[in-house]
């Protein structure tokens, strides 16, 4: 199998065939601005020194500061970072708001690691990186297995390792860090704006946990009698982490059936319905979504292949290849993780006739937000949940209607239709 790299400069020399966008431009979103690998030496809990592989990709810029998560996992590399960082590029221009592409990571499994190591790995990442972050250059976000409160300490490190001393004594915060005060809005502009994702009571954004789960929701219904869905849904989710669970948990509230849910140990299947609620206290309470009362268990390749009318990948990327896309027996399906489908996978799913919601268009909601965050903090603004929802409606309609434009205009699938209106952008603001 190809490594993600591999398979995002395969889209690209697909759209390149199909549009001339020049070969000049073509050749440089082949490679990123920059790649950054570094190495971060960490004090462990018992004493001794342990030294963990890091990244940052800074892709392209065109639009605005790089913009894009990291990714803390022990499958991390630089071609999984490097696809994504391209991604993200594509992704802040399909979604219309001024950012480039950037992604970041680190090799590790955290969930072997205690919460203080957890913090000055998390630390360490900035301290290496930190000339090159910023509000205005580089502004980083979570990802899989990164959470608001590595954020928060992410931003504390920004302001520590800039020399910033604290204005006004911290009242206590969501996180109390040393240096960080989300009331100074000095702060907030320099440094909380370098992060987004960050704890609501440490300068983030009301909406921005659920907000990939909702962007993805108002994509589907923006497209969903185009790609020729019912009204109700019987909807299979694979993955159950901030995307995948709060897209079943939007999904079922809005009267459609949410049949089967997995995570990265196990898959569960209920064919009249899911009660959402219940499986969540289930996993909290023995850690897997496995034996959930009244549903079958099933395996992860047993998920994605169920008869459904939507099928959401929110997990990992390559889960559909060239193996399994003949077997997806989905009417439609939406891509809430980066990267789940390969190139040779769309072919057979085109041909087949099932179509793809793509990545770049549906799971741009988390970075629109991202981007709301930050212009909130360039600001020294605080806008509600209902302002923030209000505004990223009608930006994942526009977005999602235009691409459905551009993909027939060149009779293609909307994957090609989002690269296409993805790369007329960034084209249209790029330098020599
Ligand atoms: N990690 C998310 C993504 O892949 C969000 C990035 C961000 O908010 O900058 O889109």
């Amino acid at each position: 199998m190809q490594n993600p790299y591999q398979n995002a400069m395969a889209q690209l020399d697909k759209v390149a065939k199909m549009k001339n966008f020049g070969d000049e431009f073509i050749s440089r979103l082949r490679q990123p601005d920059r790649d950054i690998r570094i190495s971060i030496p960490i004090k462990m809990d018992n004493g001794t020194e342990k030294i963990f592989e890091g990244y940052r990709v800074q892709y392209n810029n065109a639009l605005g500061p790089y913009k894009g998560g990291i990714r803390y996992h022990p499958d991390t590399e630089i071609n999984e970072v490097k696809a994504l960082a391209f991604w993200m590029a594509l992704k802040c221009a399909v979604a219309g708001i001024p950012m480039g592409g950037g992604k970041g990571g680190i090799t590790v499994d955290p969930k072997e690691l205690s919460k203080d190591e957890l913090e000055r790995l998390s630390r360490g990442w900035v301290k290496k990186l930190s000339d090159i972050l910023g509000p205005h250059k580089d502004v980083p976000a979570p990802d899989v297995n990164t959470t608001p409160e590595i954020m928060a300490w992410m931003a504390d490190e920004l302001a520590k390792q800039s020399g910033y001393t604290v204005k006004v004594t911290p009242a206590p915060h969501q996180i109390s860090l040393k240096y960080s005060n989300p009331e100074d809005t000095e702060w907030l502009k320099n440094f909380g704006a370098g992060f987004t994702g960050k704890p609501i009571g440490n300068g983030g954004s009301e909406g921005r946990g659920p907000a990939t789960g909702l962007g993805g929701f108002y994509v589907f219904y923006a497209l969903r009698a185009r790609v020729g869905l019912p009204e109700k849904c019987k909807v299979v989710i694979q993955g159950f982490g901030n995307v995948g669970g709060n897209a079943a948990r939007i999904f079922s509230e809005h009267g459609h059936t949410v049949i089967a849910v997995s995570d990265s140990k196990s898959a569960i299947v209920k064919e009249d319905g899911l009660d959402l609620e219940q499986v969540e206290a289930h996993k909290k309470k023995i850690g897997a979504l496995r034996d959930f009362p009244g549903a079958k268990n099933i395996t992860n390749e047993e998920l994605l292949e169920f008869s459904c009318d939507l099928l959401v990948p929110a997990a990992f990327e390559n889960v559909i290849t060239d193996r399994n896309a003949g077997k997806i027996k989905a009417k439609a399906i939406m891509e809430l993780a980066n990267g789940p489908i390969t190139p040779e996978a769309d072919e057979i799913l085109f041909k087949k006739g099932i179509p793809v919601i793509p990545d770049i268009l549906a799971n741009s909601g988390g970075v629109t937000v991202s981007y709301f965050e930050w212009d909130q903090n360039l600001k020294g603004e605080h806008w509600s949940e209902q302002e923030v929802f209000n505004k990223l409606k009608p930006m994942m309609e526009d977005a999602a209607q235009k691409i459905f434009q551009k993909a027939q205009a060149s009779k293609t699938y909307l994957r090609m239709g989002a690269f296409i209106l993805a790369l007329e952008r960034i084209k249209e603001k790029s330098k020599n």
